[in-house]
């Protein structure tokens, strides 16, 4: 795409998550930034993908509001905030480049894989804990506290579907070809059941020692809690990155077989 129409484009993404407060000034400039790159590169059904990613985002947000979120309060901080951008569209970001140098398709349709998994995982934490019944463990399918890493429900599974293949719709008909809707919406919705599964073996989980509940959060009822398992290290973020490369990587040995 041009220059100009890809500045005025991401601008305007960016103009309003800050306007909504969506996102901090630091974490709107590197959104910004990344928007630019991949419209440039990517054109028109590039920006789609990342536009309805990211505003599918901030509508779930919205929907569920802050009671589904445990960690809104701490997700408000500037740094973190910058960190969360480059977790959730970096990896796209990186396809995209590769695609500029390289020509070949296939990093156009990893850039895609990667928005799919980031929108059916932002879809399924947020909708997910709407859930009447408690989310099951995806590994141990016992029941757990809703909020919980690595829980998974029915509602939840159908939102990363749902969110899978709106980006595979999307750019199904942004590059008129049918044949991409199957490999862009498996990549989304076994992106997001590897962040799943990620988030139930490797992310910490404590338990509380005076009401005996499991919780990601090192204090509870004002006590420390006891670390039953996983890697205090390894965060959301970090979980994220892992399943969109986890996505990147499905969809560029689909690509390389097709
Ligand atoms: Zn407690």
């Amino acid at each position: 795409m041009q220059a100009l129409p890809a500045l005025l484009l991401s601008s305007s993404l960016a103009g309003l998550a800050l306007w909504k407060r969506a996102l901090t000034p630091g974490g709107t400039l590197l959104a910004w930034a990344l928007c630019l790159l991949i419209t440039a590169v990517g054109g028109g059904t590039a920006f789609a993908v990342l536009a309805v990613t990211l505003l599918g985002t901030v509508a779930a947000d919205r929907f569920a509001g802050e009671r589904t979120d445990p960690y809104a309060v701490r997700r408000k901080s500037g740094s973190r905030d910058t960190v969360r951008v480059f977790c959730n569209v970096g990896a796209a970001g990186c396809a995209m480049v590769l695609y500029a140098i390289t020509g070949w398709k296939g990093f156009l349709l990893s850039y895609a894989g990667v928005m799919a998994e980031s929108l059916a995982d932002s879809l399924a934490s947020k909708l997910g804990p709407l859930s009447k019944s408690p989310p099951r463990d995806i590994i141990t399918m016992r029941p757990i506290p809703a909020g919980l890493s690595g829980g998974v429900s029915l509602i939840g599974t159908l939102s990363e579907l749902l969110g899978a293949a709106v980006i595979a719709g999307i750019f199904s008909l942004g590059t008129k070809s049918a044949w991409v809707f199957l490999p862009v919406t498996a990549a989304g919705f076994l992106g997001a059941m590897f962040d799943s599964v990620l988030g139930s073996v490797l992310q910490v989980k404590y338990r509380c020692t005076i009401c005996g509940g499991v919780t990601e959060r090192e204090i509870h009822c004002g006590e420390t809690a006891i670390r039953i398992s996983g890697f205090p290290w390894l965060n959301n973020d970090a979980v994220n990155l892992l399943s969109n490369l986890f996505a990147l990587v499905f969809t560029l040995l689909i690509a390389k077989i097709v």
